[in-house]
C-alpha cells in the first residue's frame, strides 16, 4: 500500500479537499522533493513555519546538540537550559514590559492557555475577538475564531464571546473606504463593548494581519485607536503572533508596525522552524497570576523544540531577516499589481513583508471566486509551486514562503503564478 493509501484508509481525514496528491520526500532551503523526484517552490512553508528554510543546517545541528543530551523530562516538574534560554531571549525581543514566557506545543494551545491566564488575572470572564480572525480549532479558541469556514459543524461555542467588525479594507463591513471611514471599524468596539457585553470583558483579541482570514493588514491608525478604547474600558489587548511573527512581517511581531504594547501575547509557527512549540508571554504582573502548577503542559518547553526555537531567532536576527522581508516585500507586491493589470481577477494585493494576499474575485461586484483559486493553487502545483488558499470566502491566495528566499526563487515563483492565471 503506498502512502496515500494508508492515508486514506488510516488516517482521519482532515486533509485539504482538492489538492493534488503529492508525497514529499525532502527538502532543503526554499525547495521541497516529491517522492517521484519532482521539485517544487515552497511559497507556502508548511503554513507558514519554516521561516528560516527547510532542513536549516544551523537549527539541525541545534538540535542534533539536545538530542544528544536529552529529549524529554517535562519542562515544568525539572529545570531545563534550552527553555530558560528561549524564555529570556523570548523577553528581549518582544515589545513591551512582555516579559514571562509559558510554552506549549501548538498555536491553539498557547491561545487557549492566553485565554486562561487573562480570565485569572482580571477576573472577568468575556472576550471580544475580529470577524474573520482565526485563533485555532480547541473549543475555546475556535469560540473566539470569527471565520466560520474554520469552525462550522462543531458548534455550540463558549458564550461570553463578540465579535468586531475585521477592519477588512476590500469588503468593509460599513461600506467604507480607508481613505475617509475614519476608522469606524475600530470606533465600532465601543459600541460592542456598551451593547453587547454584560461589562466583564477580559480582552479584545487580533492578530496584526488576520491570517487565515485571508492576509488582512489593518490599517496603519487601527490598533492605536484600539487600544485607546480598551484602556478607557480596562480591557487587556491580546495580541495574536502565531502567524505573524519572527520576522514574517517585517519586523520581529507583526504589531510593532502598530506602535502599541500588547498585555499578552501568543507565539507559534514560525518560531522554530517546524520543530512543535509555541508560547505566551505577559508582564511579570500578569504572569504572575498563575500560582505554580495552575497551568501546565507535558509536553510544553520539550527542550528539543526550545534549542530549535532559539536557533531560529538567533538565525533571523544575525542575518536581519526582517529588514531583507521588507525589501522583498516591496518587490513582491510590486510584481504582482504589474500583474494585476492584465487579469481582472485579482481583486486585491495586500499583506506585509513576506505575508502576502491575493483576493481573487469573478467580476466588479467582486464575488469570490472560490474554485478559480483552487484551481490555481492546484496549477501551480503543477508547474512546481506550492502556495496557499484561505480567506472567509477561500477566495485568497496565500504566498508566504521561507523568509530565506532569494529574488530569483520569488521571481521563478511569481512568474508560475502569472502562468497558472493564463492557463485558468
Ligand atoms: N492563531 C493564529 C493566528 C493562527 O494562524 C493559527 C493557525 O493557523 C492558530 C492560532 C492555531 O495554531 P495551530 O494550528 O498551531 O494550533
Amino acid at each position: 500500500m503506498n502512502t496515500i493509501d494508508k492515508y486514506n484508509q488510516y488516517v482521519i481525514t482532515s486533509m485539504l479537499a482538492r489538492v493534488e496528491p503529492v508525497v514529499f520526500e525532502t527538502a532543503e532551503g526554499v525547495k521541497v522533493f516529491g517522492e517521484d523526484g519532482r521539485k517544487y517552490i515552497d511559497c507556502f512553508s508548511g503554513i507558514s513555519v519554516t521561516s528560516v528554510g527547510h532542513s536549516n543546517p544551523e537549527i539541525i545541528a541545534a538540535v542534533k546538540a539536545q538530542i544528544d543530551k536529552y529529549v524529554h523530562c517535562c519542562s515544568y516538574v525539572y529545570y531545563n537550559k534550552p527553555m530558560a534560554d528561549l524564555a529570556e531571549k523570548l523577553a528581549q525581543i518582544t515589545p513591551g514590559r512582555l516579559q514571562k514566557s509559558f510554552f506549549a506545543n501548538s498555536g491553539a494551545e498557547a491561545v487557549e492557555g492566553a485565554m486562561r491566564l487573562v480570565k485569572t488575572y482580571t477576573g472577568k470572564r468575556e472576550f471580544i475577538a475580529l470577524q474573520a480572525s482565526f485563533h485555532g480549532r480547541t473549543y475555546a479558541t475556535a469560540s473566539i475564531t470569527g471565520n466560520w469556514a474554520r469552525k462550522k459543524r462543531a458548534g455550540p461555542y463558549m458564550p461570553g464571546v463578540n465579535f468586531a467588525p475585521a477592519p477588512y479594507c476590500y469588503r468593509c463591513a460599513f461600506g467604507l473606504t480607508p481613505e475617509t471611514c475614519g476608522m469606524k471599524c475600530a470606533e465600532y468596539l465601543e459600541d460592542i463593548i456598551r451593547y453587547d457585553t454584560y461589562g466583564d470583558v477580559a480582552a479584545f483579541v487580533a492578530e496584526p494581519v488576520l491570517g487565515e482570514g485571508g492576509i488582512i493588514p489593518p490599517p496603519e491608525s487601527y490598533f492605536k485607536k484600539i487600544k485607546e478604547i480598551l484602556d478607557h474600558h480596562k480591557i487587556l489587548l491580546f495580541i495574536d503572533e502565531v502567524q505573524s511573527g519572527f520576522g514574517r512581517t517585517g519586523k520581529m511581531f507583526g504589531i510593532e508596525h502598530y506602535g502599541v504594547e500588547p498585555d499578552v501575547m501568543t507565539m507559534a509557527k514560525g518560531i522554530a522552524n517546524g520543530f512543535p512549540v509555541s508560547a505566551f508571554i505577559a508582564p511579570e504582573e500578569i504572569a504572575n497570576a498563575f500560582q505554580p502548577g495552575e497551568h501546565l503542559t507535558t509536553f510544553g518547553g520539550n527542550p528539543v523544540s526550545c534549542a530549535a526555537a532559539l536557533a531560529t531567532v538567533n538565525f533571523i536576527e544575525r542575518e536581519k531577516l526582517a529588514d531583507k522581508v521588507t525589501e522583498k516585500g516591496i518587490l513582491l507586491k510590486e510584481r504582482l499589481e504589474s500583474i494585476k493589470k492584465n487579469h481582472p481577477i485579482i481583486g486585491d494585493i495586500r499583506g506585509r513583508g513576506l505575508m502576502i494576499g491575493i483576493e481573487l474575485v469573478k467580476d466588479s461586484a467582486r464575488t469570490p471566486a472560490a474554485d478559480e483559486a483552487k484551481a490555481i493553487r492546484n496549477i501551480c502545483l503543477e508547474k512546481g509551486l506550492l502556495i496557499g488558499v484561505g480567506g472567509v470566502y477561500a477566495n485568497v491566495l496565500r504566498i508566504q514562503p521561507p523568509l530565506t528566499i532569494t529574488q530569483n526563487e520569488l521571481d521563478e515563483s511569481v512568474n508560475i503564478i502569472e502562468e497558472s492565471l493564463g492557463k485558468l
